[in-house]
């Protein structure tokens, strides 16, 4: 199985400033090629990955600033931007701008790359044309390594390296007939249909409070300004330590999820449809948009993408299937008696069935919906009532906030 391993890498001055270099070269490639790319839809032909590397071998005698960067590393850039425009079109593969792009470049020949581990912290490795970076060991590497991508995030720089880590996908997954439906929420990121609200927030108050009154400073910036450039990093700061916290609780429910069920319901929220719909167009401006940029807000601030991507890939090592389901009428639908209508749903938080009175809140009813639609009947806990443990705890319902220890070794994580 593949999976990536990322390290922070400390870098010297010489190897940022050409990390730095590379990134600018990758970038501009990306862009002509991009550009090639239109020139040859708008005349009704195409252009493809072979005809532009021999090109690009060319423009290397013009421009020699181009043999800066390893060759294999810039065809690796034509071959993402190949995959890209193949699965999203060559319209709407985006250029890639100094300002918003972070610099990224991949080194594909993973025989070429040596990694060493040089005590109880440090690692090293060795890339073309950079030499030995060295890097935080943060975890075991445990595999061979396939490539190497160099990125920056912010202040600073990291490798992942994609890795064969000799591990296959179960066939069937330790507890069959298991199976549990997940309702993603505005209030509590994730809820599942055994009444278990997982959720726990992003940003601090204090980090609420300063991110506001950078976004204030920032309106007052001149564009282009050094001023401006500092509070865009430490926006970018506060930003990417909320972005870390998300990435963890969504690694961390992913795995307690996938450990406890052989099968996870989700529903296709088809999010992007959601946040897009907002701005509207110029003739047609969004209505409520007011309205439409809180919501956005709110759906990136709960991470329900990167959940199911975090299911999917925790999924690959216990065998777990992951199955979506449509959303529509999920949070209008009375579990026990199935009768729809929106003014069951009568706050948030409480669902009141307006033909059979049965209560619950609304989220996990939502959740067994969900799960239902997947084709499994609810049972008290949640799975499918075959083969379940009688030690096991009867669910209650309480919101989590930190992982428990008792709770993460049930799930068969190792706490620390
Ligand atoms: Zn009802």
């Amino acid at each position: 199985m593949l999976s990536g391993r990322r390290y922070r890498l400390e870098l010297t001055d010489d190897q940022v400033v050409l990390c730095e270099t590379f990134g600018d070269i990758c970038r501009s490639v990306w862009n002509t090629a991009l550009e090639q790319r239109r020139e040859y839809r708008r005349r009704g032909g195409w252009m493809n990955y072979v005809p532009q590397a021999a090109e690009l071998a060319e423009a290397k005698r013009d421009f020699p600033w181009l043999s800066d960067a390893p060759s294999h590393v810039l065809q690796q850039t034509l071959r993402d931007l190949d995959r890209a425009c193949r699965e999203h079109g060559t319209f709407t593969v985006r250029w890639r701008s100094k300002a918003r792009w972070c610099p990224t470049f991949r080194f594909p020949a993973g025989k070429l790359i040596a990694v060493e581990r040089l005590g109880r912290k440090w690692g090293r490795a060795k890339l073309p044309k950079l030499g030995w970076v060295r890097f935080r060991w943060s975890r075991p590497l445990g595999g061979q390594i396939r490539s190497a991508t160099v990125t920056r995030r912010g202040r600073h720089w990291f490798v992942s390296f994609l890795v064969d880590d000799a591990r296959t996908t179960p066939e069937k997954h330790a507890m069959p007939n298991t199976a549990v439906g997940v309702d993603r929420g505005v209030k509590v990121a994730a809820t599942t249909s055994d009444g278990v609200f997982h959720g726990r927030p992003f940003a601090t108050p204090g980090e609420v409070a300063r991110l506001r009154r950078l976004q204030q400073k920032l309106s007052r910036c001149k564009r282009g300004s050094n001023r401006r450039k500092a509070v865009v990093a430490s926006i970018n700061a506060i930003t990417g330590r909320v972005r870390n916290r998300r990435a963890d609780f969504c690694a961390q429910t992913a795995a307690e999820l996938t450990t406890r069920n052989a099968v996870v319901v989700l529903e296709d929220l088809r999010i992007r449809n959601m946040t897009a719909s907002a701005a509207g167009t110029v003739d047609a401006p969004g209505r409520q948009v007011r309205q439409k940029a809180g919501l956005n807000r709110a759906i990136l601030d709960k991470g329900w993408h990167l959940l199911e991507l975090a299911l999917r890939n925790a999924a690959r090592t216990t065998g777990t299937s992951v199955v979506l389901v449509p959303a529509a009428y999920t949070s209008q639908t009375c579990n026990e008696c199935r009768h729809v209508d929106p003014k069951s749903r009568e706050s948030q938080a409480s669902f009141r069935c307006t033909a059979c009175g049965h209560t619950a809140h609304a989220d996990v009813n939502a959740a067994k919906n969900i799960l239902n639609a997947a084709g499994h009947a609810v049972s008290g806990r949640g799975d499918l009532g075959i083969g379940r443990s009688v030690k096991r705890q009867p669910p209650a319902t309480r919101t989590r906030t930190g992982r428990s220890p008792r709770a993460a070794r049930a799930a068969g994580i190792p706490v620390r």
